[in-house]
């Protein structure tokens, strides 16, 4: 993409109450607009990140059987009655329309995706399902101040699964954390993202979290080193007795860190099939109740999450795996013999499948080194009458300070 036909632009200056790293820089680089609290528009370049971390989350759970849909963000409160949560959802956002018809905006799905797998699923025989969707999602949030951290509107992938027994589901749990740890490790969040113990409410002993380490998430967590697993602080002071240790080994030498959660998991057991009265039928023609899962990621999160974790002072710096594009053009001066190299280049990149952002803007160095630190392309091509001289491009990674001129008909191989 030519960066003079961008329709947005890098600005300077950014709401004075926007004060999170991740809605700094987002806003600045021009990925995101601020509409109101806790809101926002996704622009060109962030909706390309949007899309590549929906598609490897997408991969992943269509990788252990989720089936996609997509369901209604408006939900009838007679649903919501039943689940007993139309009260008791701190949240929720209720809508009127007219007299009597009374709706909510979608904060989760259980609501919608239990009473679905129930129409069609009745026996043994259609059992386990797995249904999910990636979708915008509603919350009341308080006074959300952490950019995309915490929205009051957000993106959410969400899976439901649907089991004869327990066992049926645990199985499927296990197959679930796994598909997780494979997300986090393509977003390179890997190494510094531990499955968190927490309170499991009133159906099972936990539910698990998924935290990634960064000095301004909202959650405190303790790390075991040795188990590669953390708990929540908010578990350890529920817990009876108090005191840190972890729950596989024993181990009472845990490490306090800030972390976000990206993502969990949940044993729900019969709560809401309980509710739907979805039963199937068995081998014997005898009614049981459904067993339930679910499990959430939050994509919008984890977007900002990304952010919080890999910046500088200067900007920026995706990940190749979310990267809006992989390489970054820069055209610097107005030398016609350099333009018609870089036309070429550009086009050849494209040839070769790169995503190229192509900054062709009659901007000074300055600006386009700049607002290339910014919004943080991981390979950065700079093609001037210096380095055509040579018959070359600077290359420079986003994460590396080391610039090297490179043969153009080298360039291909080194950023593939
Ligand atoms: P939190 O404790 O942070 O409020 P939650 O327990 O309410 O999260 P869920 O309802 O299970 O979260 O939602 C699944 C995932 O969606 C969370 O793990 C998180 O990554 C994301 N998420 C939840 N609330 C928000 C929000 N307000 N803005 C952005 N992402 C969110
Ligand atoms: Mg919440």
């Amino acid at each position: 993409m030519r960066q003079s036909q961008l329709f947005t632009k890098t600005i300077k200056n950014i709401p004075a109450e926007e004060k999170s790293v991740n809605a700094q820089f987002l806003i600045k680089g021009g990925f995101i607009d601020k509409v109101m609290s806790g809101v926002y528009t996704f622009l060109p370049l962030g909706w390309r990140v949007i899309n590549k971390i929906e598609n490897i989350v997408r991969e992943e759970i269509n990788f252990i059987g989720g089936q996609e849909v997509s369901m209604p963000a408006l939900q009838p409160k007679e649903n919501w009655e039943l689940t007993n949560r139309w009260d008791n959802f701190d949240a929720l956002i209720k809508v009127e329309i007219g007299e009597d018809s009374k709706f909510s905006l979608g904060p989760t799905h259980e609501e919608i995706v239990t009473p679905l797998v129930k129409k069609f699923a009745s026996s043994y025989k259609d059992l386990p399902v797995y249904v999910y969707q990636i979708q915008t999602k509603f919350r009341n949030e308080a006074r959300p101040k952490s950019g995309l951290l915490r929205g009051r509107e957000f993106i959410m992938k969400d899976l439901y699964s649907f089991h004869t027994s327990e066992e049926d589901l645990d199985k499927y749990y296990t197959r679930a954390e796994a598909a997780y740890e494979k997300i986090y490790k393509r977003l390179n969040l890997g190494g510094i993202t531990y499955k968190t113990f927490a309170s499991g409410g009133a159906f099972s002993k936990y539910s698990h979290e998924y935290q990634t380490v960064s000095p301004n998430g909202e959650d405190t967590i303790y790390i075991c080193d040795k188990c590669r697993i953390a708990v929540n602080k908010e578990l350890i002071e529920s817990e009876e007795g108090g005191g840190s240790k972890c729950p596989e080994c024993g181990n009472k030498d845990l490490k306090e860190e800030k972390a976000i959660e990206v993502g969990n998991i949940f044993k729900l057991k019969t709560k809401f099939t309980e509710c739907f009265n979805y039963k199937y039928a068995d081998e014997d023609g005898k009614l049981k109740p459904v067993i339930m899962g679910c499990y959430g990621i939050g994509i919008s999160r984890l977007m900002g999450a990304l952010v919080e974790v890999f910046h500088d002072d200067k900007g920026i710096i995706w990940p190749e795996a979310v990267a809006p594009f992989r390489a970054h053009l820069l055209i610097l001066g107005d030398d016609k013999a350099v333009a018609k190299k870089a036309e070429v280049l550009y086009n050849k990149l494209l040839d070769n499948g790169i995503e190229v952002l192509f900054d062709d803007r009659e901007e000074s160095a300055g600006v386009k080194f700049a607002d290339a630190d910014l919004i943080g392309i991981p390979y950065r091509l700079v093609i001037s009458p210096k380095t055509l001289d040579k018959g070359s491009v600077e290359l420079k990674k986003r994460d590396q300070e080391r610039m090297e001129l490179v043969k153009i008909s080298e360039i291909l191989k080194l950023i593939k």
